[in-house]
């Protein structure tokens, strides 16, 4: 009798023990699903060829735009998301498509952790949000070029639409430029597209990069809705671009 209760009281300090060491490693596994391309999603497979390699000053300025801001409303608005379009939940903000409410969210993050590691970054938005003319002298692209050809590294963050709609990650180099070492240092983290995708778009011809963060879909997408994880999601993602940045430049 005495034994059989020893042996109860053995198993069920083992239960306990097996439940605290499978807790601790289910946490640990969370942690790692924070790793940057379980949260991007896939990065593009586009057959893409170039290597960045031209060296890059340290005190270049960077400049961020956020994808569609003057576009709402026109064909270019962005895309809507996995949740508003194919879901039917609400939009982040009726006024604007979901994928320039996170560009603004994400440029403005980026701005100021970059400053924090004392890089030489601002950001420009429009503030209009309906521009007609691509060339007006206030769009994305005009104030991206003229930053560009004094010698800026200028840069479009977007989101890629979901599903088969959007490619998936990635950076695309400007078409005229040689890429450098900050091109190649986003590249890594998150893929590369070829220097002609879709014919060479309007920006990489003006000499701005595009970097399409992940498509706007999945757990990408769930982990900014939700309130609890958006915080930490875009401080992940910020984090690894300004890290993106410094590892090109030094
Ligand atoms: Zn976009």
């Amino acid at each position: 009798m005495k034994n059989q209760v020893l042996n109860i009281l053995r198993f069920t300090l083992f239960l306990i023990l097996f439940y605290i060491v499978s807790q601790l490693y289910y946490k640990k596994n969370l942690n790692i699903a924070e790793d940057l391309e379980l949260i991007i999603g896939e990065s593009t497979n586009l057959p893409a060829t170039w290597v960045g390699i031209k060296n890059v000053d340290k005190n270049i300025p960077i400049l961020i735009l956020a994808g569609h801001a003057d576009s709402q409303g026109l064909a270019g608005a962005g895309t809507p998301g996995e949740a508003v379009d194919k879901f039917g939940l609400n939009p982040m903000n009726s006024q604007i498509s979901d994928e320039l409410f996170w560009n603004l969210k994400l440029q403005e993050l980026i701005v100021k952790l970059g400053k924090k590691k004392g890089l030489n970054i601002s950001s420009y938005d429009p503030g209009i949000r309906n521009i007609d003319d691509p060339n007006d002298p206030r769009t994305n692209w005009s104030v991206g070029r003229r930053f560009a050809q004094n010698g800026g590294y200028a840069i479009e963050i977007h989101f890629d639409a979901y599903g088969s709609y959007g490619v998936g990650s990635g950076l695309i180099p400007p078409f005229f430029d040689t890429p450098n070492k900050i091109d190649e240092s986003i590249a890594r983290k998150f893929g590369r597209f070829p220097v002609l995708f879709r014919g060479g778009l309007g920006a990489p011809r003006r000499k701005i990069r595009i970097l399409e963060i992940g498509k706007l879909e999945g757990s990408l997408e769930k982990n900014l809705r939700n309130l609890k994880t958006r915080q930490r999601t875009l401080n992940l993602l910020a984090n690894e671009i300004v890290q993106a940045f410094l590892n090109g430049i030094i």
